[in-house]
């Protein structure tokens, strides 16, 4: 009877390999669908590395799994090993007082805020799903969130990676540093790369001392284009919100009946600023943006941080629940072009007969507008697809980006709008890491 690959990965790596691929293990948040020959949840760096050489020497391809929270199915795998790092979550080094921790891959990214926040300072990148996401994860897709508009995105946060590389050996870039120009820049191509280039072990991250006070507050509008100029003033303003988002009027009929306090009558666009520092700079920050914001709202206001923010994480699943399913992309434009692109996103949408709602971090010009779909209806998903497909044309037409902070994965591959030198370049860089083209095929490039 012929061996299968499960059982000869199993004499090797023994009860790190799983009886069949649970079916958790062959999706993300897109809900697409994937298959696997086998899974592998290494207990070590040392063992993720092992189990890629074996891999890489019996062209077996590899998908390396964070959290699964991943909106552009590059955790989905097609065949081969499924690379769990939820073991690796081990806490290597904290070092409070030089604002810095070393953390394994595993390490669930709402755990590093935990941890950072019982020392008194702050991991700041704050994408969605922290509670599942992987800090892994975070890194291999460079994860935003609302408070990437002060604070910038997780790639910033990295001072220096462990990562186990084709054929199967473990390096090391940058470290516990502030400053390295030593070399081309690795750790930043390898975050990012959606496990394309190099399976991340181990993270060191910078951190920071936590603000004493955290004040949002809210703007609501008639519309988009009264919205849109809200956010150009706040911005033109020179205030320094620590996060600046928006929700459309989809949104706000599907999110709208939970928010803290109720939305005012004819609100059709909400603007969420943020004020942090310490109590006095936060408080007259947070005065300041909301005179900013009163300027031809229908009201503004400044709501309980922990009901706000909880309300706002929450609205993802709000939207989902409206008619069970949402397909929609994560595009990012010049914040000049925020107000046309959240329009035309909207009129895309209606020239297929599709409800939409839109959302996003409007300071970053990153617009998750979403068209809302029942998943049991093949043409309703086969319109909605095309939408997609024209919402990232939107976008390059604007001169922005398919993706702002979910990468391209498997279903914006293909529409980057890279010219052929550069398509050229990004496929020599996946060469020099990943000469058999083994890690996460059919992804990102
Ligand atoms: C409710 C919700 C809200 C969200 N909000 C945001 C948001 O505000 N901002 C944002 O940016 N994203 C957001 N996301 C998307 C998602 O959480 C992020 O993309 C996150 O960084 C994915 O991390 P993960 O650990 O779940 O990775 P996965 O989904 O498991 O994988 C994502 C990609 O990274 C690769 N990968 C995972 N771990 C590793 C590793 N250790 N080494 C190499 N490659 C690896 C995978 O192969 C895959 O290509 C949200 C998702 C949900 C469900």
């Amino acid at each position: 009877m012929a061996v299968s690959l499960e059982q000869e990965l199993r004499a090797e790596f023994g009860a790190a390999v799983l009886d069949g691929a649970p079916a958790d293990f062959l999706t993300d948040f897109t809900r697409v669908r994937g298959r696997a020959d086998a899974v592998v949840l290494p207990g070590t760096a040392e063992e993720v590395a092992a189990v890629l050489a074996w891999c890489y020497e019996r062209d077996v391809p590899i998908t390396p799994r964070g959290g699964g929270t991943g909106y552009a199915g590059g955790a989905v795998p097609f065949g081969g090993v499924v690379l769990g790092l939820e073991r690796l979550t081990r806490v290597r080094s904290f070092d409070p007082l030089l604002w810095r921790i070393e953390v394994e891959a595993g390490v669930p990214t709402g755990e590093v805020h935990r941890l950072a926040r019982e020392s008194g300072l702050m991991f700041p990148p704050d994408p969605g799903g922290a509670e599942q996401s992987q800090i892994g994860g975070n890194i291999a897709t460079n994860a935003g969130g609302p408070h990437a508009f002060k604070y910038g995105v997780t790639g910033k946060w990295v001072t220096g990676l462990e990562a186990a590389i084709p054929p199967g050996e473990l390096v090391r870039t940058g470290g516990p540093l502030r400053k390295d120009v030593a070399s081309y820049d690795l750790k930043s191509l390898l975050v990012g790369s959606e496990g394309t280039l190099g399976i991340v072990t181990a993270a060191w991250l910078r951190l920071l001392p936590a603000p004493e006070a955290v004040h949002p507050v809210t703007g609501f509008y008639p519309d988009t284009e009264a919205g849109c100029d809200a956010i150009l003033r706040v911005i033109g303003s020179g205030l320094e919100a620590s996060a600046l988002e928006y929700l459309d009027a989809g949104a706000l009929a599907a999110a709208g009946a939970s928010y803290p306090g109720g939305i005012p009558d004819g609100a059709g666009f909400m603007v969420i600023a943020e004020a942090d520092g310490s109590q006095d700079e936060a408080a007259r920050l947070r005065d300041e943006l909301l005179a900013v914001l009163s300027e031809g709202a229908l009201a503004a206001e400044a709501p309980r941080p922990t009901e706000l923010w909880r309300w706002r994480h929450g609205l993802v699943f709000a939207i989902i629940a409206q008619r069970g399913g949402k397909i929609g992309e994560d595009i990012a434009v010049p914040l000049d072009r925020l107000a046309e692109a959240i329009e035309e996103s909207l009129a895309i949408g209606r020239r297929h007969g599709l409800a939409a709602a839109s959302w996003g971090h409007a300071g970053d010009g990153n617009l998750h507008t979403n068209y809302l779909i029942s998943l049991d209806d093949p043409d309703e998903l086969a319109r909605a697809e095309r939408a997609a497909e024209e919402l990232m044309e939107l976008a390059l037409q604007l001169g922005g980006t398919v993706s702002g902070e979910h990468g391209l994965g498997l279903l914006k591959r293909g529409h980057a709008g890279w010219t052929p030198r550069v398509a050229a370049l990004q496929r020599a860089i996946k060469d020099a890491f990943d000469p058999k083209g083994l890690l996460n095929p059919g992804k990102k490039l």
